[in-house]
């Protein structure tokens, strides 16, 4: 199954290291072949190049749209060697066999990524790149076909091992990740015509991924799992880089998503902010004058599960509050940068994690949210909705007070980032107890008083830091139950959606505890 390469056709926007690809090539006796701009590249640098143009007997036209969508080049690249009529038609017709085709796509994503107008991208959708592609890559029991720049090393390694040709094996392993170049290239095509033309539902939906990390395994030993990147979100856990410790988990992954989706949304000009994950779900969240204030109040709330959690910041690593976080044992740190002395504290623990990026990422940005079922896949919105002061309606006879206000909306905020159903009590700018994943909204609403309790004996506290605190809930109380486990608890005010049947039976519940109650009109489910 060894195919020796003799000749080649070349057609790359991208021209990272074709001159060495070339000349490699050339050396070896190979005929190149080429398109306008790639020819010229390769000419300047000394190599002998046939144009195309020359092949097909026509011009480049139409703006380029037209290049190599010709026999000669599709013949030679799907004609099948060993059927005698293919053979017969390339003889007939002078069609000269393309044993290797190396092709990079017009840059569609960059193009859309940097803001272009419509016709522009439009513009940069290649045609006659993915027809090769795909023509090659179906013919890839005689025909190599590369796509990626990463690419032309395997192939002079290939070509070097097995005196110029190339295995079946090595082909077929070119042709897939072809397969999925052209695929995600008009996924990318096709997801941005969708947004572009606010299609909230179009009738197919594709989505694309690039490897970044094969993973030991996925939430279990025994799934095996991988983590694409699709170039959204920038800066995110996608784009982050690790400057210690050993290769992230796939539940390392996800919860780290969570944890900086999450602190991300405290603007680092409003002050430091901490969130703590565990299990996808925040174990503290805090707010502080400093970092270090912020990372020992979000520590506070559950040092039990903070134990081996994932720690993410609003703002840079500074020294003082690494020298804190290497107190206890953390999977992995992230933070929009770490000066260096907090680098320097932290390179002497090889297990902890950092992770950094350039800036946090944007909460408000647009974006879909993708989940498999059997038969399928949900996609909805990004839960991108936020409250402020103007939003929030006082439904209680008492109006809360300004520093409840804070709290409520700092709850309101953690909430939205708890598994439902979630219930967050919170004092002074941190979480004292919450309630995840709950099936009944009373059950979290214990369960979070529960854990208020448990950081009053962990802190040694005379009461409970659920007294006197708020609380958020993520969706309505369906009964004044929940709502009047939150005041036994201690709480003084409660923040909601509302919109319940019984809404005048939880309000006058709320005004018979004394409590202060704002509704959100927004609710924010998170399974
Ligand atoms: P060059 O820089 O060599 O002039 O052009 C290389 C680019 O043209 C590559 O990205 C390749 O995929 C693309 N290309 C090759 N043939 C065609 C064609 O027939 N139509 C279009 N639209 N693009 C082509």
């Amino acid at each position: 199954d060894l195919v020796p390469v003799r000749r080649a056709l070349l057609s790359v926007s991208d021209k990272t290291g074709l001159i060495d690809l070339g000349r490699a090539l050339a050396e070896r006796g190979v005929e190149l072949l080429s398109t306008g701009g790639t020819a010229a590249a390769l000419r300047d640098a000394g190599l002998d190049v046939r144009d195309v143009s020359e092949v097909t007997g026509f011009p480049e036209m139409m703006d380029g749209r037209v290049k190599t969508l010709h026999p000669m080049v599709h013949g030679g690249l799907l004609a099948l060697r060993d059927d005698p009529s293919h053979v017969a038609a390339m003889d007939e017709h002078g069609i000269g066999a393309i044993d290797l085709l190396v092709v990079n796509l017009y840059p569609f994503e960059q193009t859309v990524a940097r803001g272009a107008l419509y016709d522009e991208c439009i513009e940069n959708i290649d045609i006659g790149g993915p027809a090769m592609i795909r023509a090659a890559a179906k013919n890839h029991g005689f025909v190599n076909v590369v796509v990626d720049v990463e690419d032309y090393e395997p192939l002079l390694a290939e070509m070097a091992a097995n005196d110029g040709a190339t295995s079946l094996n090595f082909r077929r392993r070119l042709a897939q990740n072809a397969y999925a170049r052209t695929g995600a290239y008009d996924a990318a095509v096709s997801n941005w015509m969708a947004g572009a033309l606010e299609l909230a539902a179009p009738r197919r939906r594709v989505v694309a991924g690039e490897l970044s990390q094969t993973l030991r395994y996925g939430e279990n030993p025994h799934q095996s799992a991988a983590f694409y990147v699709d170039g959204r979100d920038r800066p995110s856990i996608g784009t982050a880089r690790q400057h210690q410790g050993k290769e992230l988990s796939y539940n390392n992954i996800n919860d780290t998503a969570a944890a900086y989706e999450l602190v991300a949304e405290f603007d680092p000009a409003e002050g430091p902010a901490c969130a703590i994950i565990k299990h996808a779900n925040p174990c503290g969240v805090a707010r502080g004058d400093s970092l270090l204030d912020a990372y020992r109040a979000a520590y506070d709330c559950d040092r039990t599960s903070a134990f081996g959690g994932i720690v993410a910041l609003n703002q840079p690593l500074d020294a003082a509050t690494a020298e804190e976080i290497t107190q206890i044992f953390t999977e992995v740190v992230i933070a929009p940068g770490a000066d260096a002395d907090a680098m320097e504290i932290f390179a002497a623990k090889k297990n902890l994690r950092l992770l950094t990026t350039d800036g946090l990422p944007d909460v408000t940005a647009a974006a879909l949210s993708f989940r498999d079922v059997p038969g399928g896949m949900l996609v909805q919105d990004r839960d991108v909705g936020r409250i402020t002061l103007d939003d929030l309606k006082v439904v209680t006879k008492r109006a809360p007070t300004e520093e409840q206000m804070r709290d409520l909306l700092f709850a309101w905020t953690v909430a939205k980032h708890v598994k439902s159903n979630a219930i967050i009590y919170a004092s002074g700018g941190a979480t004292v107890g919450v309630g995840a994943g709950q099936m009944s909204r009373v059950d979290s609403t214990r369960i979070a008083a529960r854990k208020a309790q448990d950081m009053a004996e962990a802190l040694g506290l005379s009461k409970s830091p659920a007294e006197g605190s708020v609380v958020a809930s993520d969706a309505f109380f369906p009964f004044p139950d929940g709502l009047l486990t939150a005041a036994d608890a201690g709480a003084r005010a409660v923040i909601q959606p509302g919109g319940s049947m019984r809404d005048d039976e939880v309000i006058a519940a709320a005004d018979k505890a004394g409590l202060a109650m704002v509704f959100t009109g927004m609710r924010h489910f998170r399974h």
